[in-house]
């Protein structure tokens, strides 16, 4: 008998879980058994996470850790799709992570409330069990961004980054061991105004607003590249940057490069 924390065979209820996904032409036993095998931390459990773990753990994620130090509110109900209007004021990681147990028993999945930082990040990524395979970040900040960016060149753990706002997005997918350019290497540093200790010029959900739609289209997006990443251990957005235009329904990939002088990944 295989049990599903076997992670070199499929008990019979994951080939049934998985039975469209292991007749896809170009993914099999072998892609879903690496699935199975891999561990991800989101950052972030809001609009860009609900949709991008949910996703992940239907597909068959064998481990997934959300970390996120936010509680549910009213507002979120609109794009967070993992939540009730019976959780507003439950922490989102926990309840997030509880939820996706629910949809997939099969899988591990783990919540986290607390706010990612360099001093933490070791303990937090469990980096004593081994490197996570993935980091997806889906928080909604610059400062946390560049954050999450910097833990990922130190540890040399590749950084799916999604962003969403208005009825814009961004996705890209770095791999520091590969020296092909960090978040920083495209979008630079943020700009903090040391004395009031804050990131100016910035556009957040919370500021600017987010059409429903948009997160859940990038964090669909966010979750295809990882699937295929994990999976088929291809990454589909090398050296490029995937822009999308909600308005006008356009999707293009713009080329970037290992900046040589960028700070965080060239020293
Ligand atoms: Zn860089």
């Amino acid at each position: 008998m295989t049990h599903a924390t076997d992670r070199t065979v499929l008990t019979d209820d994951e080939l049934l879980r998985y039975a469209r996904q292991v007749l896809l032409e170009g993914w099999d036993i072998d892609a879903q058994l690496r699935l199975k095998s891999a561990r991800v931390v989101m950052i972030g459990a809001g609009g860009l996470g609900c949709p991008a773990s949910e996703t992940l753990v239907r597909a068959g994620l064998g481990q997934v850790h959300l970390i996120d130090d936010d509680v549910i509110e009213m507002s979120n109900l609109q794009r967070q799709t993992l939540f009730l209007p019976a959780d507003i004021g439950k922490p989102k990681a926990l309840t997030a992570a509880q939820m996706l147990q629910q949809i997939n028993p099969l899988i591990k999945a783990q919540g986290t409330v607390a706010r990612l930082s360099l001093d933490n990040a070791y303990e937090l990524l469990d980096m004593a069990a081994g490197k996570p395979d993935l980091l997806l970040d889906c928080t909604d900040n610059f400062a946390t961004r560049d954050i999450i960016n910097r833990i990922s060149v130190r540890y040399q753990i590749p950084l799916l980054s999604a962003s969403a706002i208005a009825m814009e997005g961004q996705l890209a997918l770095f791999e520091p061991h590969l020296h092909s350019g960090c978040y920083h290497c495209v979008f630079g540093a943020p700009s903090i105004d040391t004395e009031l200790n804050t990131v100016l010029d910035e556009r957040t959900c919370a500021n600017s607003g987010v059409l429903a739609s948009t997160t859940a289209i990038m964090g669909s997006l966010q979750a295809n590249a990882a699937l295929q990443y994990l999976g088929l251990t291809k990454n589909p957005l090398t050296g490029k940057l995937l822009l999308w235009d909600g308005s006008r329904m356009q999707q293009r990939l713009m080329g970037y490069r290992q900046d040589k002088d960028c700070p965080i990944c060239t020293v």
